[in-house]
């Protein structure tokens, strides 16, 4: 099949990339006013530009903020599965200027990277899809699949009119499997689809003893220190296997299973090289788990930040009134990170000792995502990435969270696949964001394949 959207594919490699380039030169910083003409000039073009190349149906769409471009084929006919492609078009500010090597808004190729903003997060990747599609209508090729585009303008600024835009349109955005590529691969040359994200659950403790800031020569021996009491609740969070003490912490979380760890175990996942890129000789993981599984698919608790007394320069011989932490919890499928807070709160208030009193509050969560991996669209795109790259892909998960994904799978009650072409070292939101060209051309024939094999 598709060996002429393919052959397409071949031949305009570089008139896709001269497309990307324009694509990029539109400045659409979502999280700048001062740049929201420039957003709305990228929806634009690209709506343009869906149009040029055959979409039947392309609109650009309010939403009470930047817009978010709409296109759809049914041609495929009702017999087709519906593939909904999810993306932004809005990119990261590109501060600080002074460490880009080129201008973040003048694309240049050096050494088959594109570098500009946004060329891997997420412009390159939307692209991906809509020269796909280009191959199709310009050999006159029907496509083997329906399609539908919900690209948006406020990802990078938290994707806030997303969620009530997709809930208000679910009819007209009903599909099979929605499409997200704005994930990376494992490594160059190694193939992945991300088929599980992390979870949240964050709190803050405020501990008060005394009602003041204390002499410590006058009160010290007398009185229970907050920085003290805090230090050591915290320090009884993990235990000597550095597994979360909070009861039923660990209760629904779903086992990884023997042959997810086996094909993880193949991958070139070096732990020194892993660590010395941090500064660090010595790893610390809950027993039993490599840092690629604890990082990706094992519960965390951390402290993110901590304070209480005296944080001057030189001594303060202060007997503190107040201490407080911020602790968040990484979650893995089958926590919710509401049950997680409570668990917590119930944690703190059981050791609480009764020198102190507590204020309990939880500032944010987010749900985990687990993918089923026997999905036809999951196999489709295994199938298109072997046949892409000569190799076997393999299911990865991921340590962060990607909310928008499980707004969209927990909405329109499909599961998502996460078909990523980006790498870690892609520099994205960073200054000298890139996006490998073989990458991208590499991209695009596996969505032509994954088409092809979808809709087979
Ligand atoms: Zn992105």
């Amino acid at each position: 099949m598709a060996d002429a959207p393919l052959d397409y594919v071949s031949d305009h490699l570089d008139a896709f990339d001269a497309d990307l380039s324009d694509f990029l030169r539109i400045p659409s910083i979502s999280a700048d006013p001062a740049y929201a003409a420039d957003v709305r000039r990228a929806a634009d073009w690209l709506a343009d530009h869906l149009s040029q190349i055959g979409f039947p149906t392309v609109e650009v769409r309010e939403t009470g903020g930047h817009p978010v471009v709409f296109a759809e084929d049914r041609s495929a006919g009702a017999d087709k599965p519906t593939v909904l492609v999810y993306g932004h078009y809005d990119v990261q500010p590109p501060d600080p200027l002074d460490l880009w090597t080129s201008p973040p808004f003048e694309p240049v190729v050096r050494d088959g990277q594109l570098y500009a903003r946004g060329s891997a997060d997420d412009k390159g990747q939307v692209m991906m899809h809509v020269k796909a599609a280009e191959a199709f209508y310009k050999t006159g090729t029907p496509l083997p699949v329906n399609l539908k585009l919900i690209i948006e303008g406020e990802e990078e600024v938290g994707s806030h009119h997303l969620a009530p835009y997709v809930d208000a349109h679910q009819g007209e955005l009903a599909c099979d499997v929605i499409v997200i590529s704005d994930t990376a691969m494992f490594d160059q040359g190694i193939p992945s689809i991300t088929v599980g994200l992390r979870g949240l659950a964050y709190v803050q403790v405020n501990l008060t003893g005394p009602d003041r800031d204390l002499h410590s020569g006058v009160y010290g021996g007398g009185v229970e220190n907050p920085a003290n009491a805090l230090a050591k609740l915290i320090a009884d969070l993990h235990d000597a296997d550095h597994r979360v003490t909070v009861e039923g912490f660990y209760d629904g979380v779903v086992p990884l299973k023997a042959d997810e760890r086996a094909a993880w175990a193949e991958l070139p996942f070096d732990e020194a090289k892993w660590l010395g890129e941090i500064g660090l000789t010595v790893g610390k993981t809950e027993k039993g788990y490599t840092i690629l599984e604890a990082t990706t698919a094992r519960p965390t608790l951390d402290v993110n930040g901590m304070g209480s007394g005296y944080q001057g320069e030189g001594s303060k011989t202060v007997l503190p009134s107040k201490a407080f932490a911020k602790i968040s919890c990484r979650l893995v499928p089958g926590q919710d990170p509401k049950d997680i807070a409570q668990k917590l709160r119930r944690h703190f208030e059981t050791h609480l000792p009764d020198t102190m009193t507590m204020d309990f509050v939880e500032l944010h969560g987010g749900q985990p995502v687990l993918m089923d991996t026997d999905q036809p669209a999951m196999t489709a795109a295994m199938d298109a990435l072997r046949e892409t790259y000569g190799r076997d892909a393999y299911f990865m998960r991921e340590g962060g969270s990607i909310p928008v994904v499980a707004d969209l799978k927990r909405i329109l009650g499909v599961d998502a696949l996460l078909l990523g072409f980006g790498l870690t070292a892609d520099a994205i939101h960073s200054p000298d964001e890139h996006f490998g060209l073989d990458r991208y051309h590499e991209g695009i024939a596996t969505v032509v394949r994954f088409w092809g094999n979808y809709g087979a």
